[in-house]
């Protein structure tokens, strides 16, 4: 059986098919690398939880064959939080997009990152709301059109990652739905690491937001995101100036510092219940 198919088997609530996404749109193509991020660790399904908020990528959770929450909007980390102090040998991955995580969930968002939680943050940015109408978000950039700003946001987005790192998060990356192996990678570094990993994965809306904005096709928005990013690593070797109009991705930070699940049951004379992997 080739990959793809033993992948959708495993992994898919295929009774659950057609998704209702959009021809074109990435968040197929992020839950995808998220899908082949947890095959490669090679945990036990019964291991994971997905846990999603409310939006257009917030579906994926009804379409994949693990644990899954699809929970309020804005409060999917809430939920994820209450879940991981419960059972804190669960590999959480919470998948949000930009608005979601950014705005209803931005308080939700911040003091995860300060607790240092074991929690994988999923941010797919598509910078808008695409179920609920097409308003701009936190992370639309300025002067971009949205039905809350038909001539243009004039709010500065925030980078999500300087956000996280400034709260506390201990792992940050960005990928993007144009180049998805090194978004697997990514998501996989991120599962990992112990502590609040936040992955950015930039994602194409042809429709709520490429149209809108004029931006083609859901091939142009993923031939503009590939030639307009760049890795981390070289980056690093250009000057600022160089760097104007372009988006670094890879492993943006990442530091090692206890991480709150195991610090509070190690408070009160517990230790972590041990993952039964077999
Ligand atoms: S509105 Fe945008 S984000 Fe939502 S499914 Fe359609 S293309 Fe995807």
């Amino acid at each position: 059986m080739a990959i793809i198919e033993q992948l959708t088997k495993d992994f898919l609530r295929t009774k659950k098919l057609p998704h209702i996404w959009c021809p074109g749109c990435g968040n197929g193509i992020v839950t995808a690398a998220l899908v082949r991020a947890i095959e490669r660790a090679d945990y036990e399904q019964r291991d994971v939880v997905i846990v999603s908020g409310i939006g257009c990528s917030s579906r994926a959770a009804g379409y994949l064959n693990f644990n899954t929450l699809h929970t309020t909007h804005g409060r999917a980390l809430a939920f994820a939080t209450g879940l991981k102090m419960a059972r804190p040998e669960l590999i959480l991955f919470v998948i949000m997009g930009d608005g979601d995580c950014s705005a209803i969930g931005g308080n939700h968002f911040i003091h995860s990152a300060r607790r240092n939680i074991d929690l994988n943050a999923i941010v797919v940015n598509n910078h808008i709301y695409g179920m609920t109408g097409g308003q701009h978000s936190p992370l639309t950039p300025g002067g971009k059109k949205a039905t809350t700003a038909p001539r243009g946001t004039l709010e500065r987005a925030f980078n999500l990652l300087d956000l996280a790192r400034g709260a506390g998060a201990t792992f940050g990356a960005r990928g993007n739905a144009a180049q998805p192996r090194q978004l697997e990678q990514l998501i996989a570094r991120a599962a990992n690491h112990k502590g609040f990993s936040v992955v950015e994965a930039l994602s194409p809306c042809p429709i709520a937001y490429g149209r809108r904005n004029k931006l083609g096709g859901a091939v142009d928005m993923l031939k503009d995101m590939k030639e307009n990013s760049i890795s981390m690593e070289r980056a690093s070797r250009k000057e600022q100036s160089e760097l104007e109009g372009k988006t670094i991705t890879g492993v943006i930070f990442a530091e090692d510092i206890p991480e709150y699940a195991a610090e509070y049951y190690n408070s009160i004379g517990k230790s972590i219940p041990v993952r039964n992997d077999g």
